[in-house]
């Protein structure tokens, strides 16, 4: 039988007769609701394929009152892990035995490992993974810049604002549409990390022109520019040549704000190498081992 692009609670529910015949066997997955469109299953597959491991990683589509099942059926089947992807980041740290600190810090999981005797341990590579790309990107460390994070609000915004918090940030500007939502972000930030300046703006340009004046990185965590036409979350008159422009989308390669940035002369990126990145942690907590990062980049091109 040929593995489903897709499975379901239903599936799970009956795993040994839905994937009889599938070989290697299904024991990863991406979890989510849509998950038709995720890359990861051939950025894993590719990786496990070329360490000859025996396990395969596919899609499982979850509505949000399937989680506590399915997180049961994880344990019994059992899987190695999956990632959560939109809408279960937050509803899978109340299904996990084990919260790590990555994961507390970014407010979600985005991984979950299956231990041999059947636990479960929530983590978050999606930090680190903005951390990494950034390195690798621009060369640079987050530790001592300046960063301003559009979008700060969202899952994605703050699992970078405490990364790059974590890491030693000298600053951070918070800046997101509905101000209200990342409030309770930034008090956390002063408590946890009273060395890391840190401010919060509503995405208004007149009024971020002078704390973008300040910052060395720019990180688009808004969702504008995902779909074609939208604008991008900054004008080109608010982005100066020494900025660094990280855009976490990466469903286009010149994402609006990347087309911005050209305008002004500046350095950018879009979040391709943060997905490669992240799933290449998830890669390594399952297995401890090194993940084959090439294999898994080309995969995702
Ligand atoms: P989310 O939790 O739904 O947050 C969405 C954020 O976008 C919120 O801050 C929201 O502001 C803002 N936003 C939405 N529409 C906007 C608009 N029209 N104008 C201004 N701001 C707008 O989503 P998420 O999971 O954090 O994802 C956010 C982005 O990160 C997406 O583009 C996603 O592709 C990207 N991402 C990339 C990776 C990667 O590996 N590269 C991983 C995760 C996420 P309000 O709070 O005001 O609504």
């Amino acid at each position: 039988m040929a593995a489903a692009e897709v499975y379901s609670l239903h599936d799970l529910e009956r795993w040994s007769e839905a994937t009889a015949g599938i070989n290697p066997p299904l024991r990863l997955a991406v979890c989510g609701d849509p998950v038709a469109h995720s890359a990861s299953p051939p950025m894993h597959n590719a990786a496990l394929e070329a360490l000859g491991i025996d396990a395969r990683y596919t899609r499982l589509h979850l509505r949000a009152e399937d989680l506590p099942r399915a997180f049961q059926l994880l344990r019994e089947i059992p899987f190695t892990g999956v990632n959560c992807t939109i809408p279960h980041k937050l509803a899978a740290l109340e299904l996990v035995d084990v919260v790590d600190a990555s994961a507390r810090r970014a407010g979600g999981v985005n991984t979950v490992q299956v231990t041999s005797d059947g636990h479960l341990i929530g983590h978050s590579t999606d930090g680190p993974g903005f951390s990494r790309a950034v390195r690798e990107a621009f060369g640079g460390q987050l530790s001592g810049m300046r960063v301003a994070v559009l979008g700060a609000g969202g899952g994605a915004g703050r699992a970078i604002a405490m990364q790059c918090a974590f890491e030693g940030a000298a600053a951070l500007a918070l800046i997101n549409r509905t101000v209200e939502k990342i409030e309770t972000l930034s008090s956390e930030i002063r408590r946890e990390f009273p060395l890391c300046e840190v401010s919060i703006h509503p995405s208004d340009p007149a009024i971020i022109a002078d704390p973008l004046a300040r910052t060395d990185v720019i990180v688009n965590c808004t969702a504008l520019g995902m779909k074609p036409g939208d604008a991008s979350p900054l004008p080109t008159p608010l982005i100066s040549s020494r900025h660094l422009i990280y855009d976490s989308i990466y469903t286009s390669n010149r994402t609006p704000l990347m087309l911005a940035a050209d305008g002004a002369g500046a350095r950018s990126a879009n979040g391709l190498s943060m997905l490669l990145h992240q799933g290449a942690l998830a890669f390594e907590i399952w297995f401890g081992r090194q993940a084959p990062i090439e294999v898994m980049r080309a995969a995702l091109r």
